[in-house]
């Protein structure tokens, strides 16, 4: 260092690198960092879902225009209120309202960067020193990642694989004390792939309602339901507990770099208000920066005018790709898939070890995986199901059984052989 200069002051946060350490996409990049550059197959990305790069999931052409017609208006080059602009707010409700048996109030709605934008306004702004949030195991480790970095203790509640990943409400009673605020939902769900009925919706209201708790609803993947069980937002169970319900147009519409996102009231008895949490919220989004104005002046276009043809094409081409996805997986034996997804864009599958030679767990299998076959298949440990591995299957279904096809041709070739088995059977036996 030169005489006479002072150093920097900067000193590197720790609970800063722990939030990026259990973040997926921290974990993906090492999963990534793995591939071989001189194997010549093109690589398979399963690890994330962002179908937004394949063809068959291009986005309406109606939303491009509203987006464009935004932009030609020169009305959205201005600054953006703190909430959201008015018709934005506006059409958010209105949509929303269509699926509950009341109506939202534009005042119900305050827009965000995406729905991370959403969960990092709420993590922040219920971190305090005692509190705690509950969060399902498996989840999604954004919110892990804004509670460690915010200083908020996360306990994790079960998710049953044989129930149709539905909600261990035991484990909810056993973690709650009195400084536990909410606890977190994801339905549809990622990395489950589940879609709760309004019967199982209902235990969830009325178990949070005996806790003295809140439900933080993530419904990013709102209507991207493709089986038996139809979407019901938890808002309708908001007379029996008060509901925060986050989404974006990310999931749905197609367009994850759009970053529209929204944070939705289904508080009708004014629980969180008396509380002080909405102020609290109005306060956060004060002194951060909004949605960009004009996707957010493309809004009311793109919530109102798209068709129905559009929905049901990207969920039949999802539903396909579930579908090959389980059977595949079915077929090959060191891999379990407890549940077909019936929504989302992702299944949990485990892992059988002991079936399997020299690989030590579910990080180790993705690591060789991309090494030696491309393809990218995010670890368990990243949603916090350590020997399991989360498969995206919203990619273009030529693409998809061919990184299946490698999947199961890696697990031939890293199989215990019969023999190793039987020695281990009657050496143990
Ligand atoms: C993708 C995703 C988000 C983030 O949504 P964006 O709108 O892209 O910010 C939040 N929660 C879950 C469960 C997700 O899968």
């Amino acid at each position: 260092m030169e005489k006479g200069s002072k150093k920097l002051a900067f000193k590197e946060k720790e609970d800063l690198k722990t939030a990026s350490a259990i973040n997926n996409r921290g974990i993906l990049s090492k999963v990534y960092g793995n591939l071989n550059k001189d194997n010549d197959k093109p690589i398979i990305p399963l690890g994330h879902g962002d179908p937004s790069v394949f063809p068959c999931f291009y986005t309406t052409p109606l939303a491009v225009e509203a987006i464009v017609d935004s932009v030609r208006s020169s009305q959205f080059n201005c600054y953006a209120s703190s909430f959201g602009i008015p018709p934005a707010r506006r059409a958010v409700a209105e949509y929303l309202s269509l699926d509950l048996s009341y109506k939202l109030s534009p005042d119900d709605v305050y827009l965000t960067a995406g729905c991370a934008q959403a969960i990092e306004v709420i993590i922040s702004v219920l971190a305090s020193p005692e509190a705690n949030i509950l969060l399902p195991r498996p989840g999604f480790p954004m919110y892990e990642s804004r509670a460690a970095f915010s200083h908020l203790e996360a306990r994790h509640f079960d998710l049953l694989p044989k129930k149709g990943w539905e909600i261990d409400l035991d484990s909810v009673e056993a973690l709650v004390d009195e400084n536990t605020v909410a606890m977190v939902i994801i339905n549809p769900g990622n990395p489950c792939g589940n879609v709760y009925t309004f019967q199982h919706l209902k235990k969830v209201a009325e178990t949070a309602k005996k806790l003295g708790i809140f439900v933080i609803a993530d419904e990013v993947y709102g209507h991207f339901a493709f089986g038996a069980n139809s979407f019901v937002p938890m808002g309708e169970l908001a007379y029996i507990v008060p509901v925060l319900t986050l989404g974006s147009i990310s999931k749905t519409w197609i367009v994850p770099g759009w970053r529209l996102g929204w944070i939705v009231l289904n508080d009708p008895n004014d629980i969180l208000k008396k509380a002080g949490i909405v102020d609290s919220i109005k306060n956060y989004l004060n002194i951060i920066a909004h949605p960009a104005t004009f996707v957010q002046g493309a809004i009311p276009q793109i919530l109102e005018k798209t068709e129905e043809s559009f929905f049901s094409n990207v969920l039949n081409i999802a539903k396909k790709a579930a579908d090959i996805c389980y059977d595949k997986i079915s077929k090959i034996p060191c891999i379990t898939c407890p549940h077909k997804p019936e929504g989302g864009m992702f299944v949990m599958v485990g892992l059988s070890l002991s079936l399997l030679d020299g690989i030590t767990d579910d990080f180790d299998f993705c690591l060789k995986l991309a090494r030696e076959d491309s393809v990218i298949v995010l670890p368990g440990v990243a949603v916090g199901y350590k020997n399991w591995l989360r498969i995206a299957f919203a990619v273009e279904p030529s693409i998809l059984e061919e990184g299946l096809e490698r999947l199961k041709k890696f697990c031939q070739r890293h199989a215990l052989k019969q023999e190793d088995i039987h020695s281990i059977v009657t050496k143990n036996s």
